[in-house]
């Protein structure tokens, strides 16, 4: 497939935002991971740096091959 990545990306946000039940938030930059009670290795939230709380049934790290995760 020949594309430029910009327009590609551009295509793909709008086609995932038009589903129903996706929200982007954009500037928000995870500083700390909220899990289970019963199990430290379930993630259910995220920590924002402007001090908000995140709560999700699931988590999913795509922040890159930098990934701060194993911190
Ligand atoms: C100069 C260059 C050229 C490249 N050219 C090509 C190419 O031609 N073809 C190709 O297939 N690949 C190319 N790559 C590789 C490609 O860019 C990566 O493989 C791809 O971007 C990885 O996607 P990703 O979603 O895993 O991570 P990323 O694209 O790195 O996305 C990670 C996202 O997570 C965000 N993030 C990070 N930490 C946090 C945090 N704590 N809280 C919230 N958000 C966070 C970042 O801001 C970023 O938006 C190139 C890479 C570089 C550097």
């Amino acid at each position: 497939m020949l594309a430029r990545r910009s327009t590609f990306e551009f295509v793909l946000r709008e086609r995932t935002e038009a589903r129903a039940g996706v929200r982007t938030v954009r500037g928000a930059r995870v500083v700390g991971l909220i899990t289970a009670p019963d199990d430290p290795c379930r993630v259910i939230g995220v920590h924002t740096a402007d001090g908000r709380t995140w709560t999700a049934d699931l988590v999913v790290d795509a922040s890159g091959r930098r990934t701060d995760l194993s911190d």
